[in-house]
């Protein structure tokens, strides 16, 4: 049986902590701000060096999704989930409806999804117990939608900086061609650029190759290839200073998530004159896509109109920074925070 705790965190609207030693798990629900609604967020299983590093992400994590939600102008609010559990040792599908007593029990103040560790099929065990869940309904797999948002931020970035419409003739430089940045790729080629691409995985390249052409680049020569855009879309933390100073691009857009090392990254890229599109402006097709679902039928139309705003969200992004003479990091950072500090909900 579920035994919940509540935990007080300063800064943070509610957190939960949720121990079943008859399932094995321990699971944590963090929602940091509601003020735009409920707060979405995905639920992580991960084998945590302990209960604090478990504690750390979640915090971290909803933080994050409260930008997120905020920047794209979304009515939700942040939160996540994680569990601490060995999934080769748990019945997966006990855990799950466990999970989903667990979400049921903050009444609709939180809803979750897949993430890393959570499929699908785990989302239908958790949906038996709740209905505050997003995902099982006819949304589908993100990824499209992350690709198709990365896709228009690299429109606006270029609009914006190289003062272009188009893209063809233009080199983008992808890092990791998997669900995101592969089908990335097949965007850009249809508008006639040139690829370059590295990855490690040889399945992804053969399989990338096998539907465009494109140059391949060895995972560490990716920093320093010379392109007109960078698009990181595997790993976080790439932006940092043994990577920056060798970058030989104009822009930054990608789909990775926490790209920059750390803040001062962000005012590395600004003081090189390198263009940099927020990655949780512009990844943000895939929850755009699953907030369609939420609360009424799910309308793919919508869902890729909606996720095309995020191209005009960067270029409002990139005119303040350029009236501010701030990085755009600061300047997307500050604008989520005007966007949640205002309690849409009472309009
Ligand atoms: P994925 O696992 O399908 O693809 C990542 C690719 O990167 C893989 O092919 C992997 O082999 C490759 N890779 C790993 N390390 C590498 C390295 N050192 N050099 C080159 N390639 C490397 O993942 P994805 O779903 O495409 O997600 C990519 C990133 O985007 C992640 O950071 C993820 O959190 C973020 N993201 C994804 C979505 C989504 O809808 N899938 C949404 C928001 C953010």
């Amino acid at each position: 049986m579920n035994r919940y705790t509540e935990l007080e965190i300063p800064g943070y609207e509610e957190v939960v902590r949720c121990d079943n030693p008859e399932v094995g798990f321990t699971a944590w629900i963090a929602t940091h701000n509601s003020h735009r609604g409920p707060a979405l967020g995905g639920c992580r299983v991960w084998r945590y060096e302990s209960a604090d590093s478990a504690l750390t992400d979640v915090l971290r994590l909803s933080k994050g999704m409260t930008y997120k939600n905020a920047l794209a102008r979304l009515p939700l609010g942040g939160g996540k989930s994680v569990v601490h559990a060995d999934l080769k040792k748990v019945d997966r599908v006990a855990l799950f409806e466990e999970i989903g007593n667990f979400v049921e029990s903050l009444d609709g103040r939180y809803i979750t999804a897949e993430d890393v560790n959570s499929t699908l099929e785990d989302m239908v065990a958790v949906k038996r117990r709740t209905s505050h869940v997003a995902t099982v309904g006819a949304s589908g797999n993100p990824s499209p939608f992350t690709a198709y948002g990365v896709y228009c931020a690299i429109k606006a970035s270029v609009r914006h900086t190289l003062k272009r419409e188009r893209l063809d003739g233009l080199t983008v430089a992808i890092q990791g061609i998997g669900e995101t940045g592969g089908r990335l790729a097949e965007l850009l080629k249809k508008d006639h650029c040139r690829i370059i691409a590295s990855d490690i995985n040889q399945d992804h390249i053969d399989a990338l190759a096998r539907k465009l052409d494109f140059e391949l680049a060895r995972p560490d020569e990716i920093y320093s290839a010379a392109c007109d855009i960078f698009a990181p879309c595997a790993l976080g933390g790439i932006l940092n200073s043994r990577t920056i100073p060798g970058l030989l691009c104009q822009i930054v857009a990608g789909s990775a998530n926490n790209q920059l090392h750390t803040e001062e990254d962000g005012a590395l890229l600004y003081r090189r004159g390198i263009l940099y599109a927020p990655d949780y402006a512009a990844n943000a097709g895939g929850v755009i896509n699953i907030s369609c679902e939420i609360g009424k039928a799910y309308d793919e139309k919508q869902a890729m109109q909606r996720t095309a705003a995020i191209g005009e969200t960067l270029l409002e992004i990139y005119k303040l920074s350029d009236r501010q003479k701030r990085p755009t990091n600061l300047v997307a950072n500050s604008l989520a925070e005007d966007l949640f500090g205002i309690d849409t909900r009472v309009f």
